[in-house]
């Protein structure tokens, strides 16, 4: 390579792992997988090594990946908040041992951590309580996320014992375990929303959302593996974390103090076999040298400390034959490819199939029936195939294309030129797609109509059901004809219909099944217009104008109301007595699947009861001890000491009324 093409490359590089760091930090939607970037970024730090006249302050590897979004205030960390150096190699763990030894010149011992696969936080306490928590930013300044950070129930509002340095910083990662993550994406398909790919983005998208109950419901968790400050008890990290175990922090129980790189090694060898069997995903080891006398010495460069590495695991992959793809049509009218696989034993599960996501992956692939595929999970929990086997391919094999019409209802399918996805356009007439809408306005967090897929199966071959508003014509003479049906399980269901007409506006729009409008935007949606009229007429702009709502929701919810079939639904929904506006008494369900304990003085007892009264209200239950089900206790002036020492025994937040005014969203109690 001449100089002039190592510089070319030097900021091609640049460039690429810039825009590749805005979608992973700041969007939570990676463009590459790690090990993509990871290898760019190890070229770019080799050949900047090599040609040094070309230095950057401000190239990607001098820098901490900037997480900012314009939406939060920022506030400054006490202590710089750097990254790692990492490496996939045990070659440069042998070299970073060299250089730390040569450095000391003494004897020291390594701390062998997980390397949890979140979002970082800092945490501020003083005096023993959370004054602020902030993201990592861009090492120096971050986010302010306390409000978020608040809702996790393993972050102490309040530290135990006294023993606490008056001022400190509790480092520590923000992940979302693989139940929660599990639950969220089903719920997210459920409402027609774009699932997280993998349990970090869904981590680091919760931790920026603007309405904290929201996050609360996420089911995030936090591990502290670091704390900093100007009077720690200890010498010792390892130490220091135990103290940090104790005043009530979530410290992983599996960090290692070992005394050189052979314990290390085996500590690595150890999780790379075993972190299949953790709840929730890691992407590696990190080591560090556990004196903070001898990492003061080490130092750290602008973007990473000395005395430390992570060590990445490989993603896990195998190999194993496609046998045939489906195409499936979901209710939106969206056709996912679907992989059917020869089941493989991989991570821990047996894997059967993949998705395929689009036809430009299928494409790139450059995928053919019977070929043998690598199937991988990284950090990732879908499994996702990412090369295929061309040695072993048949000559004869016939190359997988997309298919070009609707496998349901034969209608041409479209593509949107903004995205990857094709669409069958046959939405009045496909069945998958009918059918789809309509269970999705049955749902539980719609209509809550009970009723199962087969029985919607039922209806709309018997051409009862071809629209929503068709369930509200259905009369027990329709239903008792059909089999199956008996005189009981058809009073059953006109009840539950029945029942449906007192379901309040915000989901009565959610069950309408508008493209990108879930349960949240639902109710954003419903506080904001009132009446699904004025929502009709609402404009472009004055949709965007409303926190939450973006180019896409508004557009989708434009060309929704500019369907006249849609405004017939709407109509005859109305006709039959359906919520079509906010009564005054239904407040936005916020705090929905929450229970608080109100506890202490808030200056009269007119206030606590109102408090109190705004957790029914708002969708949240009240109860009057705490117990593992309380999720929050709100205090006033003198609480009850032994429900704040239960509080504190079971990690629940404890929030002042101030605190929880703002998680529904009103500015004061308005006497
Ligand atoms: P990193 O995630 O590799 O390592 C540093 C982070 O590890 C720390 O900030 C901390 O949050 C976390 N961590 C977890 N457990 C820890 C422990 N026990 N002790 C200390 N820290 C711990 O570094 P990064 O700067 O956050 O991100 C860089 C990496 O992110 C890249 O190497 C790449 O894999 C990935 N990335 C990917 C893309 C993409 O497009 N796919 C883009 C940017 C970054």
């Amino acid at each position: 390579m001449t100089r002039e093409e190592a510089k070319k490359r030097i900021q091609e590089l640049r460039k690429l792992l810039n825009e590749y760091d805005y979608y992973y930090y700041v969007l939570a939607q990676p463009k590459v997988p790690d090990y993509e970037y990871d290898v760019l970024m190890k070229e770019l730090i080799d050949l900047e090594q090599q040609y040094p006249e070309f230095f950057d302050p401000n190239s990607p590897s001098q820098r901490v990946g900037n997480d900012h979004d314009q939406s939060f205030q920022q506030a400054r960390h006490g202590f710089p908040m750097l990254s790692l150096n990492n490496t996939y190699s045990p070659e440069e763990l042998l070299d970073f041992d060299q250089r730390i030894k040569k450095t000391l010149g003494e004897q020291f011992h390594y701390v062998c951590e997980l390397k949890f696969d979140g979002v970082s936080i800092n945490l501020r306490y003083e005096d023993g309580r959370l004054i602020e928590a902030i993201t990592r930013g861009d090492g120096t300044v971050g986010d302010v996320v306390t409000e978020n950070v608040k809702t996790i129930r393993s972050i102490p509002l309040v530290l135990r014992g006294d023993d606490f340095p008056v001022r400190f910083e509790a480092r520590g990662e923000i992940i979302m375990p693989h139940e929660s993550f599990e639950r969220l994406n089903k719920e997210r398909k459920e409402q027609g929303l774009p699932e997280f790919a993998n349990p970090r983005n869904a981590a680091a998208g919760s931790i920026k959302l603007q309405n904290s109950a929201e996050v609360a419901r996420r089911g995030l968790d936090c591990f502290v593996y670091y704390i900093v400050g100007e009077e720690l008890p200890s010498d010792s990290h390892y130490e220091n974390l135990q103290y940090a175990r104790k005043w009530g922090f979530k410290v992983s129980e599996h960090v290692r103090r070992v005394n050189d790189l052979r314990g290390v090694f085996d500590f690595i060898e150890y999780w790379e076999r075993e972190r299949k069997n953790l709840p929730f995903d890691i992407d590696g080891a990190v080591i560090k040298v556990d004196s903070l006398r001898q990492q003061r010495i080490l130092g750290e460069t602008a973007k990473a400390p000395r005395w430390a590495i992570a060590y990445k695991f490989k993603a896990e992959r195998v190999s194993t034959r496609l046998l045939s793809v489906d195409f499936q049509v979901g209710r939106t009218g969206v056709v996912t490819p679907v992989a059917n696989l020869e089941p493989v034993h991989l991570a821990g599960t047996v894997v059967k199939r993949a998705s395929l996501h689009n036809a430009d992956i299928i494409k790139n692939l450059d995928l053919h029936y019977g070929d043998y595929v690598y199937v991988e999970k990284g950090g990732e929990i879908i499994p996702k195939i990412v090369g295929v086997d061309k040695s072993r391919r048949q000559p004869d094999a016939r190359p997988v294309e997309f298919i070009t019409h609707c496998p349901a209802c034969g209608a041409k399918l479209v593509r949107d030129p903004d995205e990857a996805a094709h669409y069958c356009p046959n939405r009045w007439g496909c069945p998958p797609q009918i059918i789809g809408r309509i269970e999705h306005f049955v749902g539980r967090k719609a209509m809550d109509i009970l009723m199962g897929e087969a029985t919607i199966k039922q209806l709309y071959e018997a051409g009862l059901v071809r629209t929503v508003a068709d369930l509200y014509d259905l009369k027990y003479e329709d239903l008792i004809k059909l089999e199956r049906f008996a005189d009981k399980s058809a009073r059953n269901l006109l009840e539950s219909i029945e029942r449906s007409k007192q379901v309040p506006f915000e989901r009565v729009l959610f069950a309408l099944g508008i493209r990108y409008v879930g349960e949240t935007v639902a109710k954003v949606l419903a506080r904001h217009f009132k009446d699904i009229d004025r929502l009709r007429q609402a404009s472009y702009d004055e949709l965007v104008a409303i926190d939450e709502i973006g180019d896409k929701i508004a557009k989708s919810i434009i060309e929704f109301f500019q369907d006249e079939r849609n405004l017939q639904i709407i109509e005859r929904l109305k006709k039959a007595g359906l919520q079509m506006r906010v009564q005054e008494q239904d407040k936005p369900q916020v705090l929905e699947g929450l229970t608080f304990v109100v506890t202490g003085n808030f200056g009269t007892p007119q206030r606590r009861k109102k408090i109190e009264e705004l957790v029914e209200l708002y969708g949240g239950k009240k109860a009057s001890s705490v117990s593992s089900k309380t999720d929050y206790i709100v205090a006033g002036d003198k609480p009850g000491a032994s429900k704040i020492q239960k509080a504190q025994q079971l990690g629940i937040p404890i929030i002042s009324a101030e605190d929880f005014l703002k998680m529904i969203g009103i500015d004061s109690l308005g006497e």
